[in-house]
């Protein structure tokens, strides 16, 4: 059964967690239109275009190298495309903007402050009052699993818990859209399993859209709503798969349904195709 020590506060009425069924999302809360990036002779994206459904979770898996991170960084406006144009609620991206948050692969917290402080970092920067944004810190630090930690130091934490101080400090901003660039990469694999199921309870109980990076299919597979397949450099989208069957099932029952398993191998056999 899911674990009480992870996050179980549910935020909305279960009405509106996500559907079973495979019908479309027709709503994008962000759009990926004809994106190519060069860097000097390089070509990291050419021509690349995605969707992202409102309120749901859409994977970027591909190989090492493929451009992930860049189309990451291009969707939070910290790296401007050569061509083509990103939207994000129809607005088109110029730049980063509080519609959106990233969780960084190295979680760049800040070493000389505490847990309750590195959590509302985002909002003291936006000038939010201290006790206001502390509640709002000590909410989510409980939703990831920390409460208890407030008043501990980075150094202090494992690295999987930085990453979960991380994900709340995210969180409590309230970005409507949450990039995530392989944030589960630094953590053994027991608290990688731990991770995703959080995840899945975030991505039902939280209304934001989730734009997650990984190189791992079964992590992929596990945790989306949406996998877009990206080919090799210079990447474009080759595939995109959307698991329904599982979504609604327990966690602990995900990894054994056979439409997991056959979409696990079947990115298996097309990602094979690419390799050499
Ligand atoms: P991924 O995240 O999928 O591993 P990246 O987006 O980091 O891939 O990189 C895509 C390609 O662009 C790689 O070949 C990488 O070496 C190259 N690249 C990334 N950043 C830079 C940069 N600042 N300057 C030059 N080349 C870069
Ligand atoms: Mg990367």
């Amino acid at each position: 059964m899911y674990s009480s020590k992870g996050i179980t506060v549910a935020m909305l009425p279960t009405e509106n967690t996500r559907p079973s069924t495979d019908a479309p999302a027709l709503d994008s809360a962000v759009s990926v239109r004809n994106v190519s990036k060069n860097y000097g002779a390089v070509e990291a994206l050419k021509n690349l275009s995605l969707e992202f459904p409102r309120g749901e979770l859409t994977s970027l898996l591909g190989p090492s190298g493929c451009g992930k991170t860049t189309l990451l960084k291009i969707i939070g406006g910290l790296l401007e495309p050569n061509a083509g144009e990103i939207e994000v609620n129809g607005k088109t991206v110029s730049g980063p903007g509080p519609d959106r948050a990233f969780v960084f692969q190295d979680f760049a917290l800040l070493p000389w402050a505490n847990v309750i402080r590195n959590v509302g970092f985002g909002l003291e920067l936006r000038g939010v009052p201290r006790s206001e944004r502390e509640a709002i810190a000590e909410k989510y630090i409980g939703n990831v699993g920390l409460a208890g930690f407030e008043k501990s130091y980075p150094h202090e934490l494992s690295g999987g818990m930085r990453q979960r101080v991380g994900l709340a400090r995210a969180l409590s901003v309230d970005s409507q859209v949450l990039l995530l660039d392989e944030p589960f990469s630094a953590v053994d694999e027991q608290n990688r399993r731990k991770f995703q199921e959080d995840l899945l309870e975030l991505v039902r109980n939280e209304n934001k859209t989730f734009i997650f990076v990984t190189h791992s299919i079964e992590e992929a597979v596990y945790v989306s709503d949406q996998i877009a397949i990206l080919l090799p450099r210079p990447s474009r989208v080759s595939e995109v798969i959307r698991p329904s069957g599982f979504r609604h099932k327990d966690v602990e029952n995900i990894r054994r349904d056979p439409e997991y398993l056959d979409i696990v191998d079947q990115i298996w056999a097309s990602l094979r195709t690419y390799a050499e």
